[in-house]
């Protein structure tokens, strides 16, 4: 059997001090996903930290109207605050996709931001995984990838990221807010998840001992409308084959603010700014739409078996864009 100790401190300083004083330690929230990888022999911790008693568990509407998420609100709270379902409907439907009612129940914020790829072969530890193992090799390029990447992949790594949190939140240009041992700092959420390189094993740009302490969200301008649709095998408990976050302004009929995020197509959500730059300021159309999403499409790389990810993606897009961006 493997040590493992167990600390539960009391504040964000004490509880960087003790990660930053381990090199095997992992934050422990809600668990969700830790446990299962424990289970399994791919996470091997020597230290929990627990953050669960961290005064982290708040949503706070600021002043200018942005918002507040604390790392340790649970996802179930996230999705049913009135502020999100009236503002920011986007987060709340992202969030209600994934999981189950029970797994939503005691999953945090940041914790759904740190979960790890569901690859098969990361999981299976009798197969050659980088990710796992760094220099080992990576199965899926030859094996069945048709849950991998069409996007920003490398020959060292194909996994996509799960989070359906992570793609709303990237749409909504949120900031993950660290702390650590050398002070503070805010990372745009579409800069906190890392393309694989030939690195990977990171994840994140966190740094060791760095903490996720909340998620800041930007004010909306009255008039937004947002929206999240995800393709998946079966109707619930599982992860996305393709999802798209949109966020959208009209003023007078012209597209005032747009902003787009794709899930599960590659290592982090992926922001189409090709898209937005085609349809800011137009009015757009069926067609315009189109050739917007395609504008992004055009850069996918699909492997052996994924390129029905395209297909489902640009549908989805369009679908999404569609709707929001409707007389
Ligand atoms: Fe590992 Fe990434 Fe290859 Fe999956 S795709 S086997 S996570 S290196």
């Amino acid at each position: 059997m493997k040590p493992l100790e167990y600390v539960c401190p009391r504040t964000v300083a004490e509880a960087a001090a003790a990660h930053a004083a381990h090199p095997e330690a992992r934050y422990l929230g809600g668990g969700t996903n830790l446990v299962d990888l424990m289970r399994l022999g791919v996470e091997r911790p020597e230290l929990l930290v627990d953050i669960t008693r961290l005064p982290l568990d708040r949503i706070e509407e600021l002043p200018d109207g942005g918002l507040r998420i604390g790392a340790t609100v649970r996802n179930s709270d996230l999705a049913a605050h009135p502020l999100v379902r009236a503002r920011r409907a986007v987060l709340s439907q992202a969030v209600l996709s994934g999981a189950s009612g029970q797994l939503r129940n005691v999953a945090t914020t940041a914790g759904n931001l740190l979960q790890r790829t569901r690859c098969g072969y990361f999981h299976d530890l009798g197969r050659a995984c980088n990710k796992r193992v760094p220099g080992s090799g990576c199965a899926a390029l030859e094996g069945v990838n048709r849950d991998h990447a069409v996007l920003g992949h490398s020959a060292h790594c194909v996994a996509t990221h799960p989070s359906d949190l992570a793609v709303a939140l990237a749409a909504l240009d949120a900031v993950v807010e660290l702390a650590g041992p050398g002070g503070g700092r805010g990372v745009p959420a579409t800069e906190f998840h890392r393309l694989p390189g030939d690195r990977p094993e990171r994840d994140t740009v966190i740094e060791p001992g760095e903490l996720i302490t909340g998620v800041l969200l930007p004010p909306l301008p009255d008039g937004t409308v947002t929206r999240y649709r995800k393709a998946r095998e079966r109707a619930s408990h599982a992860f996305a084959l393709a999802s798209v976050a949109a966020v959208v302004q009209l003023e007078d009929g012209a597209v005032r603010h747009v902003a787009v995020a794709f899930g599960g197509l590659a290592h982090r959500p992926w922001r189409a700014r090709r898209t937005e730059a085609a349809l800011l300021g137009t009015a757009p159309t069926a067609e315009s739409v189109a050739r917007a999403v395609e504008a992004e499409l055009a850069e996918a790389v699909p492997l052996r078996d994924n390129a029905y990810k395209v297909t489902l993606a640009r549908d989805l897009a369009r679908d999404v864009l569609g709707a929001l961006t409707a007389p």
